[in-house]
């Protein structure tokens, strides 16, 4: 990479999309051109817009980030939306980075796309070992199918496409909706709500399954690093360590202590808890980069709360 790099970001307004703008405009000026698109720029999951962005942005690199993504509830009703509309976004931005002779393109998949039942801890080599968890089939199969594509565009064409597997991700410019978001920031919107309110926060599900969450700057730097240094087609997991995996009560503490909520806690058990755990391995991750640190899980809590506390008004909600 260097002065003629002109590195495209797809879904480069989302949660992992600015967070990765956030660290390149606050990094050294390696005198790459980054340029993040919206759905705006161009709807990904029709291959007309797909080659006009590409032939208007002509990039070097790809980083692909844009899908329709949601937390346990909204995959639970969207099975069959999730799977059509990021089977074709993946595969238009694939096909066209094979058009344009784009040199190296890293997508994005997702620790919950690993089989349902499998064994402890999940590494890159499981992906396609058995069906992923009933509540979100539609999303984790097109995901796979990233994985599909990047070892026949390789077989075939010799092409660097690649992927990553982050853990669940959070922070700032997340989306905040009580529905359709990941755990924490709904945790981080019911909390402002009850402490407004004075009523009672309520978790949902009985608290008690396991993740391992990422902050989504801390995901930025590794994605940065993986687009310019990472030379392997097969995934690589971007996660935290396996005793860094907390249980979904804990992550509700850490984010009532970042919003100082002294009121009542209660659990709604009617709700769904999903998949129990995904614990992944960061062997590999490790192997290659054995110093990385990331932020203190507290740390970035409250960093993301001090976010939505100053900018409630324009979130995602
Ligand atoms: P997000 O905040 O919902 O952002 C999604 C991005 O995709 C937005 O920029 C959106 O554009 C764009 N997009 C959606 N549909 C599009 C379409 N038809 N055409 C063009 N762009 C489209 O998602 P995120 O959390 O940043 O996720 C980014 C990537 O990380 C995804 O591939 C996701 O599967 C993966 N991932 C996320 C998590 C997580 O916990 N969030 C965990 C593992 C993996 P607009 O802003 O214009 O709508
Ligand atoms: P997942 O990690 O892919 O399963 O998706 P989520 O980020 O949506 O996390 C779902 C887990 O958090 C389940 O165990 C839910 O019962 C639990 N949970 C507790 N409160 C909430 C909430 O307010 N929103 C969401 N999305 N999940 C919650």
């Amino acid at each position: 990479m260097g002065d003629n790099t002109v590195v495209m970001v797809t879904g480069g307004t989302g949660l992992v999309g600015s967070a990765i703008k956030y660290v390149v405009e606050n990094g050294e000026d390696p005198g790459e051109t980054w340029v993040f698109l919206s759905s705006k720029d161009a709807d990904l999951s029709d291959v007309h817009q797909t080659r006009a962005i590409f032939e208007k942005v002509r990039p070097t690199h790809v980083i692909h980030l844009a899908a329709i993504v949601g937390g346990l509830f909204k995959n639970l009703k969207y099975n069959l939306d999730f799977f059509r509309k990021n089977i074709s976004i993946n595969d238009n931005v694939l096909a066209m980075s094979h058009e344009f002779r784009v040199k190296k393109v890293v997508s994005c998949l997702s620790t919950c796309i690993f089989p349902d039942k499998t064994t402890y801890p999940i590494d890159e080599t499981m992906i396609h070992n058995g069906p992923p968890h009933n509540s979100n089939f539609g999303y984790s199969y097109a995901k796979r199918m990233i994985d599909v594509l990047n070892k026949g565009y390789n077989q075939s064409y010799g092409s660097m496409f690649t992927a990553v597997i982050p853990t669940n991700v959070f922070g700032p410019d997340d989306n905040f909706n009580l529905e359709d978001g990941h755990v924490i920031p709904g945790l981080m919107n019911k909390a402002y709500c009850a402490k407004r309110d004075g009523t009672d926060f309520t978790i949902w599900g009985s608290g008690a399954p396991l993740r391992q969450f990422i902050y989504s700057h801390d995901l930025a730097r590794l994605m940065i690093w993986v687009m310019r240094e990472y030379k392997e087609i097969d995934p690589i997991i971007l996660s935290v360590g396996e005793e860094d995996e907390v249980s979904i009560k804990d992550a509700a503490m850490s984010v009532l202590k970042a919003f100082d909520f002294k009121g009542n806690v209660v659990f709604d058990t009617t709700k769904s808890d999903g998949q129990f755990k995904k614990t992944a391995s960061n062997k590999k991750l490790r192997q290659y980069l054995p110093e990385f640190q990331f932020t203190p899980f507290h740390q970035a809590i409250q960093e993301t709360v001090d976010w939505f506390n100053a900018n409630y008004a324009t979130a995602r909600k």
